[in-house]
């Protein structure tokens, strides 16, 4: 199943996107959030199957008529991780890593599809990053790797845009990370039973046309299990936390000449196993 936000009366609500491109608000069946529908767990995703499959005469909405939000617009944790593809890792120079280099990024620095990233004035040296992400469903401390499958609801696309003068101008890459508009994501959560294999996903990065990073999650460094291992070693996981696990060779300072965001580029990150996560890109007034 798919599952979105969606705005309504001002309002993100939750929605369900059937087979058809339809768009069922999942208020008719008492859930108020994407995230309060996680945190419903397993009883919760009974309920949608069920409420899909009646065919409701509740709102129904053509998927081109609503306006598509960030699926969890102010995620509690938006956890990601860098340097955590092979060939990436070549690109940039770096060691392959023995352990997962973690920052974040602000709920502030979310965004949805179709919303424009704005290029901050103060930086040169603004950049696109493809990620594959992953949402906690169970939470949890200490999870053992093994037991992943448990704690996964589902899987989403972030662009992990990225300010590379604000990244490298000390040692903590946060303050590159997290301008507002940095995080687009969506255009959806697709549930876990939907992806057989979430390490073999095919991800791309196109600007304008331009095919700019093309590869697959089998290039993971630390993949899945791992990350779950060893974030909850540390912390809580909670529903609805999101992962990115990081993106793969072909962002722009890395080319040969560097390829930065420009005002009126069309961004588009793809796992077609996912969907498409579009946005346009703006100067910031
Ligand atoms: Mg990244």
């Amino acid at each position: 199943m798919r599952f979105v936000s969606f705005e309504a009366e001002g309002q993100a609500v939750p929605g369900l996107v059937s087979p058809d491109g339809k768009v069922l608000d999942l208020r008719s069946i008492g859930f108020t959030s994407l995230l309060q529908f996680i945190e419903s767990g397993s009883e919760a995703l009974e309920r949608a199957e069920q409420f899909a499959r009646e065919v409701p005469e509740n709102p129904r909405h053509a998927l081109e008529a609503v306006k598509l939000l960030a699926p969890i617009p102010k995620p509690r944790k938006l956890i990601c991780v860098g340097l955590n593809y092979r060939d990436h890792a070549a690109e940039t120079g770096a060691q392959i890593p023995a352990v997962p280099t973690i920052f974040n990024k602000f709920a502030t620095a979310v965004i949805g599809p179709g919303a424009e990233i704005i290029l901050p004035r103060v930086s040169k040296s603004p950049d696109y990053e493809a990620e594959f992400a992953f949402v906690i469903g169970r939470g949890g401390r200490r999870i053992v790797a093994e037991n992943w499958s448990d704690h996964v609801f589902g899987y989403t696309i972030v662009n992990d845009v990225t300010a590379r003068d604000y990244q490298r101008a000390t040692s903590q890459w946060l303050m590159g990370k997290t301008f507002d508009t940095f995080a687009p994501m969506g255009p959806w959560i697709v549930t876990a039973d939907e992806i057989a294999d979430p390490h073999d996903l095919d991800i791309q990065m196109e600007i304008n046309g331009e095919i700019l990073q093309d590869s697959n999650t089998r290039e993971l460094i630390f993949k899945i299990p791992d990350l779950l291992a060893f974030l909850s070693s540390v912390f809580t996981l909670e529903p609805g936390d999101i992962i990115s696990t990081g993106t793969p060779a072909g962002v722009g300072f890395a080319r040969k000449p560097p390829r930065y965001l420009h005002p009126g580029d069309d961004v588009v990150v793809r796992i077609p196993a996912i969907g498409e996560l579009r946005n346009p890109v703006v100067a910031e007034k």
